[in-house]
């Protein structure tokens, strides 16, 4: 095959302009794989990505798609061989080097990850970078110590892909999880993923006191900006927040009393470059975790075509849980 069928965006702008159209195989980048893709998904990023509202793309053409699983097709890595699945979160792929919305893609073998046996090709891609990150974040706050006897943990954003993820597997492990949302018709789906409690958004929206009522054991936050300020305010002694997202806002406009009056802890959690065998730990972390029903739960799929409607909703806020993309 000389040529294959990607989603490229070639110039940019709000929103870039992009089309689905062939590319020729010997123009793509560096990489000693090559992988035919079968699924990827649409996350925030790529959302950014596809409608231009982030600064995600800098350089033209790019095939967007942060995540993928496929087959491998030709490998000179002596971990892989044809035939391999693999599974590939974040790396830059989709943002510095062509990505997932396509047929084809080569990369490095070190960026590639076996696909767990728990796992289809299609469930890696339910799970994707967002179900990846919310087991960092957990993962980040069982390093600091935290445990479901200590108290309820809130996630925030939780109807969407990293916060869906982060409230069944907190439930998993036996927290109280508290969820909040602003979309109040979700509150059912919130409570099957395993939420004990539902509460509006807009109680975190709005400036409060440097130190609220402790309320918190830890949390997991995918909004940023004021919503985690007040997270981090009712946060209980010596307990932490695992940061990973910035769908409300990428400020931080509170004050240090949380920290130096309490001991609370900001974990940062950034997926993207995290070492191959902590990736490994983390999806191995999934396989065990990560309650399949739920999963099916939370997951939508769509097709090629639909990727670019998909990422207008996911930057409106309109995406619950999980979107896979059937690429073939
Ligand atoms: P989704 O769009 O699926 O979820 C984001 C959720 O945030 C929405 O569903 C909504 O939840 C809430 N939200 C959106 N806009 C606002 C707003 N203005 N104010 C308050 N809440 C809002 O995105 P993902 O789950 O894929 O990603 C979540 C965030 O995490 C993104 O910022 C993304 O970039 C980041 N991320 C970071 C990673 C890292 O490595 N650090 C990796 C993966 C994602 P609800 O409807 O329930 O209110």
């Amino acid at each position: 095959m000389a040529s294959f069928k990607a989603l490229v965006i070639d110039a940019p702008g709000t929103p870039p302009r992009l089309a689905i159209r062939e590319l020729n195989r010997a123009a793509m980048m560096p990489g000693d794989t090559l992988v035919r893709l079968t699924h990827s998904t649409v996350n925030y990023k790529d959302g950014l990505a596809i409608t231009g509202r982030g600064p995600v793309v800098r350089q033209f053409p790019m095939v967007p798609g942060i995540d993928f699983s496929g087959i491998v097709e030709a490998t000179e890595d002596p971990r892989l061989k044809p035939g391999d699945a693999v599974v590939l979160n974040g790396w830059g792929v989709g943002e510095t080097h062509w990505g997932a919305y396509a047929e084809l893609a080569q990369v490095p073998g070190e960026w590639l990850i076996p696909l767990p046996v728990a796992f289809t090709p299609a469930q890696a891609m339910a799970i994707g970078t967002a179900g990846y990150t919310a087991m960092l974040a957990v993962m980040a706050l069982e390093r600091h110590g935290l445990v479901p006897s200590q108290g309820p943990m809130l996630v925030t954003g939780a109807a969407g892909g990293v916060g869906s993820m982060a409230v069944a597997l907190l439930a998993a492990l036996g927290w109280s999880v508290t969820a909040s949302t602003g979309r109040a018709a979700e509150a059912d789906y919130l409570r099957r993923l395993g939420a004990t409690a539902v509460i509006d958004r807009a109680a975190l929206a709005e400036p409060g006191k440097p130190l609220g009522t402790e309320r918190w054991a830890g949390g997991i936050d995918c909004v940023g900006g004021q919503t985690l300020v007040t997270l981090l305010s009712q946060i209980r002694a010596e307990g932490a927040v695992a940061a990973c997202g910035l769908a409300g806002g990428m400020d931080l406009p509170g004050t240090a009393a949380p920290f130096i009056l309490r001991g609370v802890s900001l974990l940062g959690i950034n997926s993207v470059f995290v070492p191959r065998a902590a990736r490994i730990a983390a999806w191995d972390r999934l396989a065990r975790d990560l309650d399949p029903d739920k999963l099916a739960t939370m997951t939508t799929t769509v097709g090629f075509d639909d990727i670019v409607a998909t990422a207008q909703r996911i930057v409106d806020g309109g995406v619950r849980g999980r979107v896979v993309v059937a690429l073939t």
